[in-house]
């Protein structure tokens, strides 16, 4: 007993590869892509996941890639005006033990691919797109492109757009959730000058809100534009044109529209969500991550559930190593109510964050007497996990 497929060399299937081989698994990573390169843009995590890939001895390995924001100013998009400032550098490190980092989605792949490979327990192969999955004497076939691949057990990693979770009995997409994401890096240099600390920025607007973040050890802005569409893009993402965002933005902010205008290119992302399934509950075979519930980015969440499903799921794996049929139908257990709660807050977020009118004055008058410090201890929840 102890060979694990994992199909998807994302955040998550790569954090559980790590993960599962601390444990002693030998495991097999099957990845779609020729060759892992630069996809998506930058993310943030929080120390809920930070704390997690710490322990899996990878903070040496991320420190070059990854930024500690020293803290958040929460704006009205219309007028400029600060609402809250939170702290997050030595604050959020005092309070949870683990720091906030914001990160190129594709550094950290990278990071974790490369310890991946140095790992004589974990076998990554690319090029290999999973069709099928099935259950066979002697344990779990994974089809791919160029032969099967034979374990005791499977983990699907594969993201939104699951095989896995198709193969192992659901039929249903993608939720669209009438919100694109229009992202885009910038070099810091080309940033207004008052956007280009080490701070986040959370623009707030009607019907539109806007991230921004410094990326890689701050030489880099990264700027995540939200506003609202009616149906998903074809293919579900694809370039933007800037004029057409800019339109979207009339109206806001002086600096705001500075930084829209200054980044060089835009990618447009159809945002969606799935309802949470792990799997037809029986066999030796699960989902982690945005496989089994991807959720909406608005409360930066998405990626720091797949790392904790990875922790999640080589924890108890290790402990029933003879049964890991019963040992994911405790993952599951342990990881359905957490995810749902917190897809159903990043859902909430989109909301809030697009109010027009009084209701978005009740919003910003409600912000302004909370405060910073007391916006992130709402998340102590989400933050003191595994703390
Ligand atoms: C605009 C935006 C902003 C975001 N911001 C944040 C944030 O701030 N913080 C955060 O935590 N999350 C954020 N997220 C979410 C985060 O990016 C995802 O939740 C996360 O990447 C999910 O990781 P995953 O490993 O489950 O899937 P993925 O990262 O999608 O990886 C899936 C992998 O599986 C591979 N694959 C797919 N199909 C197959 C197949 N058939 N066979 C083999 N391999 C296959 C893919 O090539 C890919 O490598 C954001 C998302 C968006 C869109």
């Amino acid at each position: 007993m102890g060979r694990i497929a994992i199909v998807g060399a994302g955040i998550g299937g790569l954090t559980a590869a790590l993960a599962l081989a601390r444990e002693g698994f030998s495991v097999e990573v099957l990845e779609r892509a020729a060759v892992l390169e630069e996809v998506g843009a930058g993310i943030q995590l929080g120390p809920n996941a930070s704390r997690i890939l710490i322990r899996l001895g990878l903070a040496e390995r991320l420190a070059p890639v990854v930024v500690v924001p020293e803290g958040m100013d929460v704006r009205s998009g219309r007028s400029g005006d600060t609402i809250l400032s939170a702290e997050l550098g030595d604050a959020v490190a005092a309070r949870y033990g683990a720091p906030w980092w914001v990160v190129h989605r594709g550094d950290l792949q990278a990071a974790l691919a490369e310890a991946a490979r140095e790992d004589r327990s974990i076998q990554l192969r690319t090029g290999a797109a999973v069709s099928a999955v099935t259950e066979v004497a002697g344990g779990i076939a994974v089809a791919t492109g160029d032969g099967d691949c034979l374990a005791d057990a499977v983990i699907g990693a594969d993201g939104v757009r699951s095989a896995v979770r198709r193969a192992l009995g659901d039929g249903s997409g993608p939720v669209f959730r009438r919100r694109t994401a229009w992202r885009a890096t910038l070099p810091v240099a080309d940033a207004p000058r008052a956007l280009r600390g080490r701070r986040l920025g959370l623009w707030l607007g009607p019907n539109a809100h806007v991230v921004h973040y410094p990326l890689r050890g701050g030489a880099a802005v990264n700027v995540v534009a939200f506003v609202e569409d009616g149906a998903p893009m074809e293919g579900w993402s694809g370039p933007g044109e800037a004029a057409d965002l800019m339109s979207r933005f009339a109206g806001w902010a002086g600096p705001l529209r500075d930084l829209l205008a200054a980044a060089p290119g835009w990618t447009r992302w159809s945002l969606a969500d799935r309802p949470v399934w792990f799997g037809p509950g029986q066999g030796a075979a699960t989902l982690i991550g945005d496989a089994a519930h991807a959720m909406l980015p608005f409360a930066a969440q998405g990626g720091a559930m797949a790392i904790e499903d990875a922790a999640v799921v080589a924890r108890l794996a290790a402990g029933r190593r003879d049964d890991l049929a019963g040992a994911f139908r405790a993952y599951e257990q342990a990881r359905r109510g957490r995810v749902k709660a917190v897809q159903q807050l990043a859902a909430r977020n989109g909301a809030i964050y697009h109010l027009t009118g009084p209701m978005a004055f009740a919003r910003d008058t409600a912000m302004r007497l909370m405060g910073g410090e007391r916006l992130v201890a709402r998340q102590d929840w989400i933050y003191r996990f595994g703390a």
